[in-house]
C-alpha cells in the first residue's frame, strides 16, 4: 500500500492515524461486536460517540456554553438557505460581504428570503483581496452580517471579525480548526465537514442560543435550528459514521496540541509554499499578500498550456488533486490540517523540478 500526498480542496485528506483507527474498529467497535455504521443512533454507544465529539469540538474551539453545536446534513450549501430562514427573525434584510464564489452563492440563495445588501465586493479585482473595511456600506437594520473568512476557490482569507452591532455569521468551511478563533465574536459559525473536519456528510453549525427559535413561515422542520438543537441533531437519522470520524479527527487534533499548535504548523506550511512561489520566477499567486489563505493556495504559470502537464506529472509523482477549481483554472494546493509538512516539501520539490524542465 502506498498513500499519495493529497492536496484536494474537498473532500480532503484525513489524518492517516484516524483512518487507521477507523480501520481497526470497523468490524468491531470496542468489543461491542458491531461497526459504528450498524449502530442505532439512539443507542447508548452511538450517543456517547456523538456527545464526545461535541465535547471535544467545544474544548478545541473553547465554545461558550450559550452556544448550541449541531451536526447537520445538506452541507454548507443548505446553510445558505437555513441561515436566512432562522436568523431573519422579522427583519427584512441582511448584509453580506462578497469575497468570492462561496460568498456569491450564499448571497444568491439569501435573495430568495430577504433583501440582501452587499456591503462590499471584491469582484471587480477578481476576488484577489478583501475590500477595505472603511468602504463597507452597511444597511440600516440588517438581521445579520454574513462573511466568508476563507474563500476556498480564490485562496483569500481574513482573520479579523467585523465589529458590527448585529450578529456576524461566518462560513468557516475551509478554515475552521486551522487556527484559534474567538467563537463569542460570532452569532453563527458553519462549516461543511469535508475540508478540515472529517468526511463529507456533515455540516457543523455553532449558534448563539438566543438567535434561534423564530423561523420564517413554511420552514421545513429539518431546517429549524431550534428543532435540531432540542433533538441533539437527531430529529432524524444523522450521518452516524461521518459523525464518528469527525470525532476521531477532534481527538487527533487534541493530541497535536489543539488549534493553537495547528495554527503554527499551518502558518509554517503556507509561508513555505508562498515563499517558494514568489521567488520562483515561474509560478505566481495573485492574492493580496495581506489576505493570502493558509489553507488554499492557488497558483498559475505564465504559459497556461503547461497547466495540464503540471497536474498530470504531479499525479504521476504521487501529488494528487492540484488542479484549480473549474471556474478559475490554474492550480491549487489545499494545505488543511491533515496535510503534513512533508507533503508541502514534496510539492515544492516537484514544482522546482517542473520549473527547471519547462522554464
Ligand atoms: C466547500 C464549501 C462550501 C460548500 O460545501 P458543501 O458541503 O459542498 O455544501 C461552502 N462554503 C465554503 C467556504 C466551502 O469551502
Amino acid at each position: 500500500m502506498s498513500r499519495a500526498w493529497n492536496f484536494c480542496a474537498g473532500p480532503a485528506a484525513l489524518p492517516q492515524e484516524v483512518l487507521e483507527q477507523a480501520q481497526a474498529e470497523i468490524l468491531d467497535w470496542r468489543g461491542k461486536g458491531l461497526s459504528v455504521m450498524e449502530m442505532s443512533h439512539r443507542g447508548a454507544d452511538f450517543v456517547s460517540i456523538a456527545e464526545e465529539a461535541e465535547q471535544d469540538l467545544r474544548d478545541l474551539l473553547a465554545i461558550p456554553s450559550n452556544y448550541k453545536v449541531m451536526f447537520l446534513q445538506g452541507g454548507a450549501t443548505s446553510q445558505f438557505a437555513m441561515i436566512p430562514m432562522n436568523l431573519l427573525r422579522g427583519h427584512k434584510s441582511a448584509d453580506y460581504l462578497n469575497t468570492g464564489m462561496w460568498s456569491t452563492k450564499a448571497i444568491q440563495e439569501a435573495r430568495k428570503y430577504c433583501d440582501v445588501n452587499v456591503v462590499a465586493s471584491a469582484e471587480d479585482v477578481n476576488f484577489t483581496t478583501v475590500p477595505e473595511l472603511a468602504s463597507w456600506k452597511h444597511s440600516k437594520k440588517p438581521a445579520y452580517l454574513h462573511v466568508t473568512p476563507n474563500e476556498t476557490i480564490h485562496g483569500v482569507e481574513f482573520e479579523f471579525v467585523p465589529q458590527v452591532d448585529v450578529p456576524v455569521v461566518a462560513d468557516l468551511s475551509s478554515t475552521i480548526l486551522s487556527r484559534p478563533i474567538d467563537v463569542s465574536k460570532y452569532g453563527l459559525i458553519y462549516a461543511g465537514a469535508q475540508k478540515n473536519i472529517g468526511p463529507a456528510g456533515i455540516v457543523v453549525v455553532i449558534v448563539r442560543d438566543d438567535l434561534i427559535g423564530e423561523v420564517i413561515p413554511g420552514t421545513p422542520t429539518m431546517f429549524d435550528y431550534k428543532v435540531q438543537a432540542d433533538n441533539g441533531s437527531m430529529y432524524n437519522t444523522p450521518p452516524t459514521y461521518s459523525w464518528y470520524l469527525a470525532g476521531l479527527v477532534f481527538k487527533w487534533l487534541k493530541k497535536q496540541g489543539g488549534v493553537a499548535a495547528m495554527g503554527e504548523v499551518n502558518q509554517r506550511k503556507a509561508s513555505r509554499l508562498y515563499h517558494y512561489i514568489d521567488g520562483s520566477g515561474f509560478y505566481a499567486n495573485p492574492v493580496d499578500p495581506r489576505y493570502r489563505s493558509w489553507m488554499n493556495i492557488p497558483f498559475t504559470v505564465e504559459n497556461v498550456a503547461l497547466e495540464k502537464p503540471f497536474v498530470k506529472e504531479a499525479e504521476a509523482a504521487g501529488l494528487l488533486n492540484l488542479a484549480g477549481h473549474r471556474s478559475v483554472g490554474g492550480m491549487r494546493a489545499s494545505l488543511y490540517n491533515a496535510v503534513p509538512d512533508a507533503a508541502v516539501e514534496a510539492l515544492i520539490a516537484f514544482m522546482k523540478d517542473f520549473a527547471r524542465r519547462h522554464g
